[in-house]
Formats: structure tokens, C-alpha cells, sequence
């Protein structure tokens, strides 16, 4: 735990919230900026900065986290029309608090590519061939 991280913060009681989800592993609570209808925020209790940080002992809370996203994605009706689970990690990956976090996004038609910029699709949409992300 990190004194002056909301996250930690949230997960110590100390920043009230209201929990979506929660157990000895995870915080699951509502974004407070939600960028679409469904925007989930599912926290693992202990302080990680972001995937850099994770070891080992830390894949089964990971594979937890997304087994979580897609049970919430189907509580909140958005398991069949589809949704997006994102990490952001360091400042060049769009990652502005330093806890490691998976968001859970859906309710409307999201932009293809990821979020990367226009120029690294190709004229139909797709990845040009090198820019996939792990596929
Ligand atoms: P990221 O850019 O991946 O670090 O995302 C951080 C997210 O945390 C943003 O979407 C914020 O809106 C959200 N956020 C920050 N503080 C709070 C809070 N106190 N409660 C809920 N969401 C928060
Ligand atoms: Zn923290």
C-alpha cells in the first residue's frame, strides 16, 4: 500500500466509494470520468504501479481481474453487444494514476484501433501488418 495513492486510498476506506465489486484481491468501482456508458475500474488491493511492476505471484489476481471484467460486463448487459478492457500503462500508454488498474468499457459502439492514431491504420480500418498489438 502507498500512503498518498487514491487507489490504495480507495481500497483502505479512507475515499469513499461505491463498490461494484470487492474481495480480498480486488476493487471494482464505478469510473469517476466515465468515457461510455459502462466504464468499470477493476484494482488489484496491492500497489503495483502498472504491468511493470507485476511478478510472478501476481498472474493469478491478473487473470481474476479480466474473469471479473467479464463477469461485470454481463451483470451490466454489455456481454453480448461487446466491450473493451484496457490497461494504460506509463505515460506514453495514456496512464495517469499510478496504480495498476483494468478498465472495463462499453454501452457503445467504441472507436476501432485501440486508441492509437489515425495514421497507424490502414485505409480500412485495420492494423497495418507490424503495428498488431499482441496477435
Ligand atoms: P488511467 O489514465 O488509466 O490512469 O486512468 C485513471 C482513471 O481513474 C481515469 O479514468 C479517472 O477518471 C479515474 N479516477 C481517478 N480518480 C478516481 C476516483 N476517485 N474514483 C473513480 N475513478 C477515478
Ligand atoms: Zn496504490
Amino acid at each position: 500500500m502507498s500512503d498518498e495513492c487514491i487507489f490504495c486510498k480507495i481500497a483502505r476506506k479512507e475515499v469513499p466509494t461505491e463498490p461494484v465489486y470487492e474481495d480480498h484481491d480486488l476493487l471494482a468501482f464505478d469510473d469517476i470520468h466515465p468515457v461510455a456508458p459502462v466504464h468499470v475500474l477493476i484494482v488489484p488491493k496491492e500497489h503495483m504501479v502498472n504491468l511493470n511492476d507485476a511478478g510472478k505471484n501476481d498472474v493469478p489476481v491478473l487473470g481474476k481481474a479480466l474473469r471479473l471484467a467479464a463477469k461485470i460486463a454481463d451483470e451490466r448487459g454489455i456481454a453480448e453487444s461487446g466491450y473493451r478492457v484496457v490497461v494504460n500503462n506509463g505515460e506514453q500508454g495514456g496512464q495517469v494514476v499510478p496504480h495498476l488498474h483494468f478498465h472495463l468499457v462499453g454501452g457503445r459502439p467504441l472507436t476501432p484501433g485501440l486508441g492509437l492514431r489515425r495514421e497507424d491504420l490502414s485505409p480500412g480500418g485495420s492494423f497495418l501488418t507490424g503495428c498488431r498489438i499482441g496477435v
